[in-house]
C-alpha cells in the first residue's frame, strides 16, 4: 500500500543525526503568551542545578487531557507542576491525540487555561507528523489530498499550514456534486465548501479521465461530524481506479490477486490521526473518539468486500511513528532551551517520563517505544482522567498497558520522577 511507503519514508526522515532534527522540527514558532505571565517571565532561572553541573539527562511527556486539564480546566497541581520544571530547567513535551486547531492556536489556548508558558516547539497534536509527509521522496506537496475531521475549514487551514497546497473537503465535493450523497447533511457544511480543483469524473460527461479530480491521499484530523457522508466519499475512493472520484477499479473483486484486488488499483493511502475508541469528556462515561469513526469505515469495508480488511495508517498514540516523531521534537527543544539557559554541552537524554491517563495510548506506547538515541521511556498512569479504578481496575493494566507506576496525578508523577532521577532540588 502507498500508505505504508509514504511513512516508511517519514520514518527513514525521523532517524536522521541530530544535525538533521531541523528538517522535522515544529516551525509554526510563535510564543503564545499567557494571560496570567508577566513580562520576562519566561526568562527567569531559579533552579538547583548549577550550570557548570551537567545539564537534566532527563525529560518529561505530556498527554494534555485528563492530565493537564478535564474539560478545559486545569487540574489541580498541574500549572504549578508546568511552572516549576519551566523555571528548574527540566525540558518537557505535551504529547496529545487531540487536534482539529493548528498547534499555534492550540497553544495559546493551553498557556491561557493553564497559565503557563508553553510554545510550539514542544507541542505536538494527533496530527502534527502528518507534515512529514509534506516533503521527501513520495512529496504530497503539489497533490491533492482529501481531509476530513470536527471542522472541514479547519482541517483545510491545518493542512495547508503544513505546507499541502491542494486540500479538498468532502463539503467541496457535496456542494459540487450534490447528488454523490443523496442525503442533507447532518451540520452546515457546505457553507464552507470552495470550488474543487477539477471536474469530478462522470460516464455521462466529456471531462476525460485525466482531466478529472484526482485523490492522492486521504486524511481524518480529527473526530468527524457528519459521518455518513465522510464514509460514502472515503468508500467511493478506495473503490476507485487510482484515486478517481467517480470511477470503479476494474480489479475490485479479483480473486486471482492479492486481496483479491481491494486497494489495488492506485488508490488514495487513508491516514488516521489516532486510533482512541474512548475519551474523558463532560458525561461522567468515557464518549467516543475517532477510533470509531475508524472502525465504522473498517466495519462497512469488511461488509462491501465480503469480509476483507481496510487497509489504512493510523499515526498519534501508541503508535510508534509518533513517539519517533515526539522525541526527535523533544530532543530539539532540550538542546535549545539547555543551551538558551546557559548549559554548554546538554548531554544525552537518558530518560523521558510519560504522564498519561490512558492505558492503551499513553501508557502502551511509552512502553512499546524502543529509542533510536538509547533514551529510556517510563509509563506513569495518573487517576484523574479516562482510566480509573472503578472502569477496569488495575487486573485491566495487563502487559503493554501495566505501567511502570501508578500516582494521583501529574504532580505526583513528577515528584516520583525527580525521586528516580535523584532530584536534590526541592520540589
Ligand atoms: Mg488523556
Amino acid at each position: 500500500m502507498r500508505g505504508v511507503c509514504a511513512f516508511s519514508s517519514a520514518r527513514a526522515a525521523a532517524s536522521l543525526p541530530s544535525a538533521s532534527i531541523g528538517s522535522v522540527r515544529v516551525t509554526c514558532g510563535v510564543a503564545a503568551k499567557s494571560a496570567h505571565l508577566q513580562p520576562g517571565q519566561q526568562q527567569r532561572f531559579s533552579s538547583s542545578w548549577r550550570r557548570d553541573e551537567p545539564a537534566p539527562p532527563f525529560a518529561f511527556a505530556f498527554d494534555i487531557d485528563g492530565v493537564l486539564l478535564h474539560v478545559a480546566k486545569p487540574i489541580p497541581g498541574a500549572t504549578e507542576t508546568l511552572r516549576f520544571l519551566n523555571e528548574s530547567n527540566i525540558p518537557f513535551i505535551l504529547l496529545t491525540n487531540g487536534g482539529g486547531k493548528r498547534e499555534a492556536d492550540r497553544v495559546q489556548d493551553l498557556s491561557e487555561k493553564l497559565g503557563v508558558y508553553l510554545t510550539t516547539d514542544n507541542f505536538v497534536q494527533s496530527h502534527t507528523p502528518f507534515k512529514q509527509l509534506v516533503d521527501g521522496p513520495e512529496s504530497l506537496r503539489n497533490k491533492t489530498i482529501l481531509v476530513t475531521g470536527s471542522d472541514y475549514e479547519k482541517c483545510r487551514a491545518i493542512a495547508k499550514s503544513y505546507g499541502f497546497q491542494n486540500v479538498v473537503t468532502p463539503a467541496d465535493i457535496l456542494a459540487a456534486h450534490p447528488s454523490i450523497f443523496p442525503f442533507r447533511p447532518v451540520t452546515d457544511i457546505l457553507a464552507t465548501a470552495q470550488p474543487l480543483p477539477k471536474p469530478l469524473f462522470n460516464t455521462t460527461s466529456t471531462t476525460r479521465l485525466e482531466e478529472a479530480l484526482k485523490i492522492d491521499a486521504m486524511f481524518v484530523f480529527d473526530d468527524p461530524r457528519d459521518w455518513a457522508a465522510d464514509v460514502q466519499l472515503i468508500t467511493d475512493l478506495l473503490l476507485s481506479r487510482n484515486g478517481y472520484l467517480g470511477t470503479y477499479s476494474a480489479l475490485n473483486g479479483n480473486e486471482t490477486l492479492p486481496s483479491c484486488g481491494w486497494q489495488q488499483d492506485g488508490q488514495p493511502p487513508l491516514y488516521f490521526s489516532n486510533g482512541d475508541l474512548l475519551w474523558s469528556a463532560t458525561y461522567h462515561l468515557p464518549r467516543f473518539g475517532q477510533g470509531a469513526f475508524q472502525a465504522t469505515v473498517a466495519g462497512v469495508w469488511h461488509r462491501v468486500t465480503g469480509g476483507h480488511e481496510l487497509q489504512r495508517r493510523v499515526i498519534g498514540k501508541p503508535q510508534a511513528e509518533t513517539y519517533e516523531y515526539a522525541e526527535r521534537v523533544l530532543g530539539v527543544h532540550r538542546h535549545d532551551i539547555l543551551r538558551s539557559k546557559g548549559f554548554h554541552e546538554p548531554g544525552t537524554l537518558k530518560a523521558v517520563y510519560m504522564v498519561g491517563d490512558n492505558p492503551e495510548s499513553d501508557i502502551a506506547g511509552a512502553n512499546g517505544h524502543v529509542s533510536e538515541n538509547g533514551t529510556q521511556w517510563t509509563s506513569v498512569l495518573v487517576k484523574t482522567g479516562v482510566w480509573s479504578e472503578e472502569r477496569g481496575g488495575e487486573k485491566a493494566l495487563q502487559g503493554r498497558l501495566k505501567p511502570k507506576v501508578i500516582v494521583a496525578d501529574v504532580k505526583e508523577a513528577v515528584k516520583w520522577a525527580l525521586v528516580q532521577e535523584g532530584w536534590k532540588g526541592t520540589y
